[in-house]
């Protein structure tokens, strides 16, 4: 198979381009315009083009470029048929070699430069393809190259975790999470104006005060918004304890509580497609895993006592 591989090397992977547009004082201007590059190089009558924009000259639009050649096509095809179907542009590298001016006109060919071994990566095991594009200006002198390198590879299969991320606890949230382990939902209270917050912050965003107390929910809320998970799928986030229902969707819902502040959580008790704007909820605490334990928001009967 490597062998094989390795006989496109050194063959063409587009011949014949031309780009579409001869070096341009408007697409320079645009083009530092999103760069935010103020250099006094790319403007006035002796303006060049930046060189980073190399690649910009050949670019085949939103039409494409028909100029690619069998043999890249048929190399393509063959990893396909090996397995490699995923493919991810890893990296480029451009050489500069003249200075382009508004003006020059462009062509280009690309050749197949090496096709690596097959690699392992994080993604999965595939092969490494690199085409090396020389582009030309008027004349046909070479103005320089870019070398453009892709994985083709087979996806690495992923065992599903299970488990749902940890909290990321710091200095500012670790007392309510502190309350979550006392079964306590707890919303800082500003000790200047009294305002409440939540999510938990540093300071108070209606005073700036950075003194505060807290106060226990009483459990009791209304979802004042939601959304339905379908995709991806994360079977640690699915509200079914059953695993055959494990990769179904979700809802993730805004619960305003009693005391007035919101927080994004769970609803448990009712089937995804059942939670509803305005649906009564009520604290429980749920144990996901045997280190992680959350609040969430019981909703219909049952969820009467906090949970405890
Ligand atoms: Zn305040």
């Amino acid at each position: 198979m490597y062998a094989r591989l390795k006989g496109y090397e050194g063959q063409a992977a587009a011949t014949d381009g031309v780009g579409k547009d001869p070096v341009n004082e408007p697409m320079i201007r645009h083009w530092c315009e999103a760069m935010g590059d103020t250099s006094p190089a790319y403007q006035g009558p002796d303006a060049v083009a930046p060189p980073t924009m190399l690649q910009v000259w050949t670019m085949g639009g939103l039409c494409g470029h028909t100029g690619r050649s069998d043999a890249y096509d048929e190399l393509l095809g063959l990893l396909d048929g090996a397995g490699f179907t995923s493919v991810v542009a890893t990296d480029c590298e451009q050489e500069y070699l003249r200075p382009l001016r508004p003006g020059d006109e462009i062509s280009f060919d690309a050749v197949i430069e090496s096709v690596s071994e097959r690699k392992t990566t994080k993604l999965g095991t595939g092969h490494f393809v690199t085409t090396r594009m020389d582009i030309r200006t008027t004349g046909g002198e070479l103005a320089g190259t870019h070398r453009f390198r892709i994985l083709k590879y087979a996806p690495a299969r992923r065992k599903p975790k299970g488990r749902r991320p940890r909290p990321v606890i710091n200095r500012d949230n670790a007392g309510f999470w502190e309350g979550v382990e006392r079964h306590k939902l707890l919303i800082q209270r500003c000790t200047g104006c009294r305002t409440l917050r939540f999510p938990w912050l540093p300071g108070c965003n209606a005073c700036g005060c950075l003194e505060w107390e807290t106060v226990e929910a009483s459990g009791a809320g209304t979802v004042f918004s939601y959304v339905v998970m379908h995709h991806p799928h994360f079977p640690a986030f699915t509200e079914s304890d059953h695993a055959a229902d494990a990769a179904g969707p979700y809802a993730v819902a805004l619960i305003e509580l009693a005391e007035g502040v919101r927080i994004v959580s769970n609803v448990v008790g009712v089937p995804y497609d059942k939670v509803r704007i305005g649906t009564p909820v009520r604290l429980e605490f749920r144990w996901y895993d045997e280190e992680l334990e959350l609040p969430v928001f019981r909703a219909g009967d049952g969820g009467e006592g906090g949970g405890r």
